[in-house]
């Protein structure tokens, strides 16, 4: 049953035990205007996009892509870029006041996106036609918590892709902080000192990260900590035929343990 969307508060509210929050629907109230504001502020998309150069672009040109539906639409990043790279492009998200921002972002480059309100685990619902390509990324998979989840997700994604569709979606390393435990807790930075993340809470099924910007401001979020090789499963048992992972395409303070493992999952 589709939960219901609530006009997420101003402030994050994980309750008196927010390690207990495991919750599938809830990144609808974990994304807030302050925190998405900052972020989009303090990441500037002209460093995010010298980060990972023209890696998705060249992988969907490779594969003949021209149709592409980016699930995780969020403040819309990937979707202007691939827009302006000449893809058509589809742009979903779950949260509503992801898919506004997106919106008004895309004006300010001077397009109108084509934006839907799609939850993973019903999208076919919502969106229609096939695609070339699916792409979610910018580590989102990481939101579903529970199996179920997961695989009623990607057996959506499958199901909106061309009969020789391609699947491309990233996730953070968590093999190595659950493996070595919090010792090897590592902390990310991104542009520079700007924002810093760091685990502070890990278990088989949560990772909790906490978000300091340099005003001192402090977020969550609450994910599910996905192992490299368990997501590659569950790819192939949804039908996706060969499952290409590479490391970090960006720059990366580990070279050794790379920060991100970006799936790339055939169709055919
Ligand atoms: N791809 C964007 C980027 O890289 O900047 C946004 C990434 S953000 C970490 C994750 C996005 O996934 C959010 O916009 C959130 O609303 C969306 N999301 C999480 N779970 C979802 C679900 N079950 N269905 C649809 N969207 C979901």
């Amino acid at each position: 049953m589709q939960t219901e969307y609530k006009t997420p508060s101003q402030q994050q509210d994980y309750g008196s035990d927010p390690i207990a929050v495991r919750d599938t629907a809830n990144y609808q109230r974990e994304y807030i205007q302050d925190f998405v504001g900052k972020w989009d502020q303090l990441i500037s998309w002209e460093a995010r996009a010298k980060s990972e150069g023209n890696f998705f672009i060249d992988i969907l040109k490779e594969h003949g892509a021209r149709k592409i539906l980016d699930v995780a639409t969020g403040t819309g990043f990937h979707s202007i870029r691939l827009r302006e790279a000449g893809f058509e492009v589809v742009s979903a998200d779950g949260s509503p006041e992801m898919l506004s921002r997106a919106f008004e972002n895309g004006r300010d480059h001077g397009l109108i996106l084509r934006t839907v309100q799609a939850d993973w685990r019903w999208l076919n619902r919502d969106i229609h036609g096939k695609f070339d390509a699916v792409i979610c990324l910018g580590n989102s998979f990481t939101h579903l918590f529970s199996e179920r989840d997961r695989r009623k997700a990607l057996a959506e994604f499958y199901a909106a892709l061309r009969h020789d569709g391609l699947l491309i979606l990233d996730q953070r390393n968590y093999d190595g902080i659950l493996d070595s435990g919090f010792s090897s807790k590592h902390i990310y930075y991104y542009c520079g000192e700007n924002v810093k993340a760091e685990p502070e809470h890990m278990d088989d099924g949560l990772a909790r990260f906490r978000y300091e910007f340099p005003d001192k401001s402090v977020f969550h979020l609450n994910m599910y900590p996905l192992r490299k090789d368990y997501t590659r499963k569950l790819m192939q048992d949804v039908g996706f035929q060969r499952i290409k992972t590479y490391g970090d395409f960006q720059e990366t303070h580990h070279q050794d343990d790379p920060d991100f493992f970006i799936h790339v999952a055939e169709k055919q």
